[in-house]
């Protein structure tokens, strides 16, 4: 099979063997479901995906910041293959095998903070983020947990409790798990002008002692950089400051770096790029290359106050996927994906902010690294708009470049590109989404 190099489109987007499928696929696959862009995949490579008619899309999505190797990597594939052919399952609680200790080794070495590490693997994000409340719990005979609004750490029952957006995430799935409380975070485009991140992280800490008390809160859950909710960056002080009142009171401070982990921020970790160190830190997506893994790596204090059994699940750090994991992890040190995914941020910015300008249809601005979003709203206002990135990201999908959506009131496109997309890809995709928004503002 020869490589595809370069975007290149056959018929329209979906063609008719995608749109085929998409009309198979309603007889058989729940309609609860949903695919951003119902092109169906036949391979990929580095940052192109090719679907069942032949076209050649850029992915700028990366299976949400899963992919951040890039698609097809040898020291991914070959490490999958030669563990699938040596053993594919035995159960690390069964019997247990290296590989599973090799990612907690890296896992320790990579995460943020010099302390003494222990790692538990298990296969999804929301596991691991569902798993660093159980530790908390554990470890501090304490209940309450603190999450903040925007928020998204998952789909299970406790993590959709943890999640703010109703729609989809947790629309008439309830009742949530309890002891879970909301408070404010630092939206710097949306909060009062000039709040500075220290002084956002008192009015949550505020929120926290009055309502609940600090002696009752046993973690308190954040995303660095909320992805879902909006690619957020809080406002600089939020995180130290934040961390700094959770160490002083005996509250486990959990970085969800589920989204932001494994290079996407220019950082091994968007902890890093604060010095703050998190307590324990939940990893997932971007960790194995593809393969379903998720960590939760911390304080050795912390994980081993768990009892033992207490942790651990049929698939958890399943051999092929640490395998993967390995190959990825060392991917990212010796092509230096930090470094790249700054790079993409640095040839990025200033095209969107330079389009927001020029357009007017563009709020806001954000990101770091590779994890970047433009917030659409109306000209001249913070009032979102929903339909004018409806439009733009259709328009992009049309011409065969993969963008996503997130935030609270739908109207961020972000972008996630493979670490390794190669210049031109990264130009022309932006010159498609550049296209596209120019055409938005002159409707
Ligand atoms: C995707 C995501 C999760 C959930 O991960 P799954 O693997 O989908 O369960 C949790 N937290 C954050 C920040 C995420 O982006």
């Amino acid at each position: 099979m020869t490589a595809t190099t370069h975007r290149r489109l056959r018929t329209e987007i979906p063609g008719p063997a995608s749109r085929a499928l998409q009309e198979r696929r309603a007889a058989a696959v729940a309609n609860g479901v949903s695919s951003v862009l119902p092109v169906y995949v036949t391979s990929a490579d580095g940052g192109l995906l090719t679907d069942a008619d032949g076209n050649t899309l850029i992915d700028l999505g990366s299976g949400i910041a899963v992919t951040n190797v890039g698609h097809g990597v040898p020291a991914v594939v070959d490490r999958i293959r030669e563990q699938a052919s040596a053993f594919t399952h035995t159960c690390f609680m069964a019997t247990p095998y290296e590989g599973y200790i090799e990612v907690c080794e890296a896992l320790a070495e990579l995460t943020p903070g010099t302390h003494e590490k222990r790692s538990a693997l298990f296969s999804t994000g929301a596991e691991a983020v569902e798993n660093t409340v159980k530790i908390a719990r554990a470890a501090t005979g304490r209940q309450s947990v603190v999450v903040f609004d925007h928020a998204y750490h998952g789909r299970t029952n406790l993590t959709m409790a943890l999640t703010a957006k109703s729609m989809p995430y947790k629309h008439g799935f309830g009742p949530f798990a309890p002891e879970v409380y909301r408070v404010h975070g630092s939206y710097p485009f949306r909060d009062a002008p000039g709040l500075t991140g220290e002084q956002a992280a008192a009015a949550a800490i505020d929120q926290i002692e009055k309502q609940l008390g600090a002696d009752s809160v046993a973690a308190v859950v954040i995303e660095p950089i909320q992805g879902e909710g909006g690619f957020i960056a809080p406002a600089p002080g939020f995180l130290p400051t934040l961390s700094r009142w959770c160490t002083a009171n005996g509250v486990v401070f959990v970085a969800d770096e589920v989204q932001t982990g494994f290079c996407r921020t220019g950082d091994w970790f968007a902890c890093d790029n604060e010095g703050v160190v998190p307590d324990l830190v939940a990893t997932a997506k971007g960790i194995a290359g593809g393969m379903p893994l998720a960590a939760v790596t911390g304080r050795a204090e912390l994980l081993d106050a768990v009892h033992h059994g207490g942790l651990g699940g049929t698939y958890g750090g399943n051999p092929v996927a640490c395998a993967a994991a390995l190959g990825a992890i060392e991917t990212m040190r010796t092509r230096d994906l930090a470094a790249a995914a700054r790079k993409i941020g640095e040839a990025t910015l200033p095209r969107l902010r330079a389009l927001a300008a020029e357009t007017g249809v563009i709020g806001d601005v954000r990101g770091r690294g590779a994890m970047l979003a433009a917030e659409f709203c109306k000209p001249g206002t913070t009032e979102p708009d929903a339909e004018a990135t409806k439009r733009v990201v259709a328009a992009c999908h049309a011409e065969g470049v993969v963008v996503l959506t997130c935030g609270t009131y739908g109207n961020v496109v972000r972008l996630l590109p493979p670490l390794t997309l190669p210049e031109e890809l990264l130009e022309e995709g932006l010159a498609v989404l550049e296209q596209a928004v120019r055409e938005e503002a002159a409707r």
